[in-house]
């Protein structure tokens, strides 16, 4: 069973390692049904993105989907995402976390982000990411980097919003 471990969790502090093709997910043969699995999971928890390492593996892969995003509209899982390239332009905008239940933090972040990734069926691509589905491929690829949002806002700010 996989779940989703809470801040601070040892695996969320962690840099995750390339995703490579002959690579396996524990207790599964089949990528496409752990990747169902993946998704369902986030789902259940209302996200829009899950990291690999929020469920304890260390790999660079993460979930990323929401109705109202345009690349992304459809939830899959990501491989080895990366932003190749950053706006100057920034935005503060509101985020949470699942891994962080009932904390919402500002974080300011470059506006739109050049990604690029690979799908499940092998193939690479780019895309340019604007708005909520922006900061949802930056947060999550922070995530693989073991940065969670905490760190991305003031220590002032964070300590305000763990108080609850
Ligand atoms: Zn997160």
């Amino acid at each position: 069973m996989i779940q989703v471990f809470q801040y601070p969790h040892e695996t969320l502090l962690q840099k995750s390692t390339e995703w490579k093709k002959n690579d396996s997910i524990n207790g599964y043969d089949d990528i496409e049904k752990f990747e169902r699995d993946y998704i369902k999971l986030m789902l259940d928890e209302s996200g829009m993105g899950l990291a690999a390492n929020q469920v304890g593996i260390t790999k660079r892969f993460f979930a990323i989907g929401h109705d109202s995003f345009d690349t992304f509209k459809k939830h899959a899982i990501i491989w080895n995402p990366k932003v190749i390239n950053f706006s100057e332009e920034k935005v503060i905008d509101v985020e949470g976390c699942l891994s962080f239940k009932n904390i919402w933090l500002k974080v300011e972040r470059p506006k739109t982000v050049e990604v690029q990734y690979e799908t499940t069926q092998g193939q690479t691509k780019n895309a340019t990411l604007d708005g909520m589905e922006s900061k949802c491929f930056q947060h999550e690829c922070d995530h693989l980097d073991g940065i969670t949002f905490n760190k991305r806002v003031s220590k002032l700010r964070w300590e305000m919003a763990n108080k609850g």
